[in-house]
């Protein structure tokens, strides 16, 4: 019984296939899915997709960089003045954090701060761990952190790619490396055997970020390839061969720490 620590089943791309995903990850021993929570219409298919799964999903729910990027000022404040009645159902705040890459535009990083600070807030009062987005602004997401503080409980930085130096900052500030695709990079296996195993989790970022090797079960309508849940087992062969261990323990150990930083109760009533 192994935790996808991150994935996103609720993704309009899987609408039609999620029952089969869902049921290939069972046979692969993937038996329980951590969300991640990008708006507020993604939110509501979350909650729906819980009252179909009970406790087999984890939710999360978070205004993600990318929407604040893309959506009104209004459609924000929407969101925003609503995420409180959707954290009552939640176990963690995210994905929040900065994505200075190529999705956003420089106009948006003012707002991304913004939101990012008002969502750790209200992950400080409400205790919720957090879920951390990150692309090219380590910096400034460790200065925001520092500034406001977050929950002791942590969290994890999803889809982490950094550098053993990055990695450790984070650790030091009491989080955790949430390894995907990236990390079954041939040249990210150094990084892999610096890094403790105490400090990482196993994610698959589906239907994103198909991991390297994988022969794809899944596509959108225009045939492009989708990962899925399953998948994670082949970020869990990458940190294996690293440490030279095998990747039933690996999985065995993220979902220790999943099931910590989330405070899930796997023993089926809860999640
Ligand atoms: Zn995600």
């Amino acid at each position: 019984m192994f935790i996808d620590a991150h994935c996103h089943l609720t993704d309009l791309r899987f609408e039609g296939i999620r029952d089969q995903v869902i049921e290939k990850a069972r046979k692969s021993q993937v038996t329980h899915f951590i969300q991640g929570g990008v708006d507020l219409a993604e939110w509501d298919r979350q909650v729906e997709l819980k009252r179909a799964l009970s406790s087999t999903v984890t939710l999360v729910f978070g205004i993600h960089p990318w929407t604040i990027a893309h959506q009104s000022d209004v459609a924000l404040r929407q969101a925003f003045d609503r995420l409180p009645e959707y954290l009552k159902e939640a176990k963690a705040l995210g994905e929040i954090g900065l994505d200075f890459g190529p999705r956003t535009s420089k106009d948006s990083y003012a707002l991304q701060e913004e939101y990012f600070r008002r969502q750790l807030r209200l992950a400080k009062e409400g205790k919720f761990p957090v879920v951390l987005h990150v692309v090219r602004a380590h910096d400034q997401v460790m200065n925001i952190l520092n500034q406001e503080g977050f929950p002791a409980v942590g969290g994890i930085v999803h889809a982490f790619s950094g550098s053993y130096e990055i990695a450790k900052r984070y650790i030091d500030l009491g989080l955790h490396l949430s390894l995907g695709a990236a990390a079954t990079q041939e040249k990210y296996q150094e990084t892999l055997r610096n890094l403790s195993l105490d400090s990482i989790v196993v994610e698959s970022d589906a239907p994103d970020m198909l991991p390297r090797g994988v022969i794809p079960d899944f596509f959108d309508s225009e045939r492009k390839p989708l990962n899925a849940p399953h998948a994670i087992w082949y970020v869990a062969n990458a940190v294996a061969k690293a440490k030279n261990m095998q990747p039933e323990d690996v999985l065995k150990v993220s979902g220790k720490h999943c099931s910590e930083i989330f405070r899930l109760k796997l023993d089926g009533h809860d999640g």
